[in-house]
């Protein structure tokens, strides 16, 4: 009898034992899942927060993006290539250098002479590309402006010595779509129009100077002064039978306000 109840009392102790295990078992689950609710929860209540957040965001007003600046590679002598901030290429007159590889949309030729007419040398042109001469650039002795949608072109006046007729020679004043604007001169010397440029403002200037097909470096400067463009650069520096397209000697020379000399090959931006 004595031995019956021990072994009862075992299996009871057992039993107690065991069940406690399972519940302390089943409460560590209820825990863990609640715990995962709440973390669930947590996560969802997150969520519609950044819903409501997203929600309540102002509309971004779209600013309109300023306008990238055109990049002008000088190529040597008279020879300039634009690609516009809208990717539009420009040749003005194609003679030396390189970078004759992208597309033409448009070719500016300032005169008829061998030195500013080299188009052959632009590899490939867009179907629409179009060639603006001293021709078209001057129409019953008025000069043209001509516009596009990624550049304004204005004819003006160059010559004025004996190997250029200001009847077959231009310059051109290009105006891009950030409004900054570019004088070149063309083979020119003192035209009467420099003088009424200076109230334009004008950013970037050209201006020839070899002194032997076109004014002199002294006379350039008085040029350059009379238009008063913010940045000046001497270009057409050598006559073209030299074989470059560049002397930084003949450069330093051009002494102006606002002096500035690209070297053949350089690219700047135009801003
Ligand atoms: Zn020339």
């Amino acid at each position: 009898m004595r031995k019956r109840l021990i072994i009862i009392a075992i299996i009871s102790i057992i039993a107690i034992t065991f069940s406690s295990c399972s519940k302390a078992e089943k409460a560590n689950e209820t825990l863990t899942s609640t715990k995962e609710e709440v973390e669930e929860s947590a996560v969802s209540v997150q969520e519609s927060v950044m819903v409501e957040k997203i929600a309540e965001e102002p509309a971004v007003i779209e600013e309109e993006e300023p306008m990238g600046a055109a990049k002008l590679l000088y190529q040597g002598h008279a020879s300039i290539r634009i690609v516009t901030a809208e990717g539009k290429v420009i040749y003005v007159d194609p003679f030396i250098g390189d970078g004759y590889d992208l597309p033409a949309d448009l070719i500016l030729l300032t005169h008829g002479h061998y030195d500013h007419t080299q188009t052959d040398m632009i590899k490939t042109k867009n179907a629409d590309c179009e060639t603006i001469t001293w021709k078209e650039a001057i129409k019953d002795g008025q000069h043209q402006t001509f516009e596009y949608d990624f550049v304004k072109v204005e004819a003006v006046e160059a010559g004025y010595n004996k190997n250029h007729s200001v009847n077959d020679c231009v310059g051109y004043i290009l105006t891009f779509s950030n409004g900054v604007t570019l004088y070149l001169s063309g083979d020119t010397s003192t035209t009467k129009d420099m003088e009424s440029m200076a109230e334009r403002n004008l950013d970037y200037a050209f201006f020839c100077c070899d002194g032997i097909y076109n004014m002199d470096m002294a006379e350039a400067i008085e040029c350059a002064k009379l238009v008063g463009a913010k940045h000046n650069i001497p270009y057409h520096m050598i006559p073209a039978n030299n074989g470059n397209g560049f002397d930084q000697a003949v450069a330093e020379t051009f002494d102006v306000p606002g002096k500035m000399i690209v070297a053949q090959g350089e690219e700047i931006e135009l801003n």
